[in-house]
């Protein structure tokens, strides 16, 4: 048994997880250190988790759901239902250990914060849970002394850029965004895209939730929010631009008038190697930089008139409480309504800013305060639907 920290990786079969598979076996071949994978969590899918099981010899499974678990066929211990993967975190993990937060959305919350409480260094994907939850997240971290280190790739490039530098140093920081498959285009012309045409994203390949997000720049709302929580920041320090290349994946601009940038291929197998193996840098395990190919960098200001969610995450952000919880959870459920067909792509921003607007902000002083506000938002969502839908 290696004395080096274990991984708990929730989210296993997901782009994340597959991706971090990978890159834990890259570090073991490469003599970094073992990194075993002692946990898996995941939503439905047991026929990968099976193989994935086989694959990294986990000693824990979690499956969310209780149908898709009575079917499972695995030597590992089985957790199951919605709690499943804290109570594996909180019966297994141990200081030290490495979590790895790739679950989508608020469900992963439960299982990030059972990983603070056992002191693991916290790997995270999973935006949602800072958006929805952050002050707590933040302050039992920090109380708890573990990091969070992030693994999407523009706050990956920010936390490189910041290198340690206070909130005092930084005038503000830039996320890039690809600008998605709608690029150029007006709120009128994509009001009735596509479900196949949301989901062509030009650079990134990424689950079908995130992938939407990019389309709507939502994603951009919410890695606002992200950042916020992260890098201690106001709404007026934290921005975005429009760089459709994903090669630079964010900017500092420091009070002294020097900007740097983070830049690299698209590829994620780099931020999740850099959270699993920092403060050390090891040989990649993604794609590296091909100079002959590059020509350009481009960079253009956010549309907002054709996007505007990052409206509300800065929104958000000023208003406090629970308004990062019904931005995010109205926006899970609208997403889920589009890829289900049953509204089209304009209504997605429709119902996430009249969620904000109908549903008060209220303080969050306990986990509890964050469920009520994002089943709240949910349900706030579920009864706009058939009149949304009614009117197509
Ligand atoms: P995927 O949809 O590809 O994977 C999601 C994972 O979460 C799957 O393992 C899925 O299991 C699991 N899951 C879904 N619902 C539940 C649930 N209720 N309880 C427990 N597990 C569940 O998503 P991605 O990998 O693309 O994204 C994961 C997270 O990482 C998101 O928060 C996303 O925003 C973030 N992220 C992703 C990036 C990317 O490149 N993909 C980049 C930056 C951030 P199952 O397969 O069984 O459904
Ligand atoms: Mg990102």
């Amino acid at each position: 048994m290696s004395d080096g920290p274990r991984i708990f990786l929730l989210g296993s079969t997901g782009s994340i997880g597959c991706n971090a598979i990978e890159v834990a076996e890259h570090l073991r071949r490469d003599g970094v250190g073992e990194f075993p994978i002692a946990a898996l969590g995941i939503g439905s899918n047991i026929d990968l988790l099976a193989e994935q099981e086989a694959r990294t010899g986990a000693a824990f499974v979690s499956i969310a759901s209780t149908e898709r678990a009575s079917q499972y066929r695995g030597d590992a211990t089985v957790y199951t239902g919605p709690d499943g993967a804290a109570e594996m975190v909180r019966r297994h993990a141990r200081s030290g250990d490495i979590l790895i937060a790739a679950v989508v959305g608020s469900a992963g919350i439960d299982a990030v914060m059972a990983g603070i409480e056992r002191g693991c260094r916290i790997a995270l994907a999973n935006k949602e849970t800072l958006v929805a939850a952050g002050s707590l997240v933040m302050p039992a971290a920090r109380a708890a002394g573990v990091d969070v280190l992030p693994v999407d790739s523009e706050h990956s490039a920010i936390f490189q850029c910041l290198h340690g530098d206070p909130p005092r140093a930084v005038e503000r920081i830039v996320l890039t965004a690809s600008g998605g498959p709608f690029r150029g285009r007006s709120r009128e012309d994509i009001a009735a895209a596509t479900i196949d045409e949301a989901l062509a994203h030009p650079t990134w390949t990424m689950g079908r939730k995130i992938t939407i997000d990019s389309a709507t720049l939502a994603n951009k709302a919410l890695e606002i929010i992200e950042a916020h929580w992260l890098f201690g920041l106001p709404a007026e320090r934290i921005d975005a631009i429009v760089h459709p290349q994903s090669i630079i994946h964010g900017f500092v601009e420091f009070v002294d008038g020097s900007v740097l940038a983070q830049a690299g291929p698209p590829d994620m197998r780099t931020p999740i190697q850099l959270a699993l193996t920092w403060p050390e840098r090891t040989a990649a395990s993604g794609r590296q930089m091909c100079w002959e190919d590059l020509r350009s960098l481009e960079f253009s200001p956010i549309d907002h008139e054709a996007f505007p969610m990052i409206g509300l995450a800065w929104d958000a952000i000023r208003e406090g409480g629970t308004s990062g919880t019904v931005l995010n959870a109205s926006n899970e459920a609208a997403v889920e309504a589009f890829l289900d067909g049953r509204i089209r792509f304009g209504d997605i921003f429709t119902l996430v800013a009249g969620a904000c607007k109908a549903i008060r902000s209220t303080k969050v002083g306990t986990m509890e305060d964050v469920r009520v506000a994002d089943y709240a938002a949910r349900q706030w969502i579920a009864e706009q639907l058939p009149s949304v839908v009614a009117q197509e």
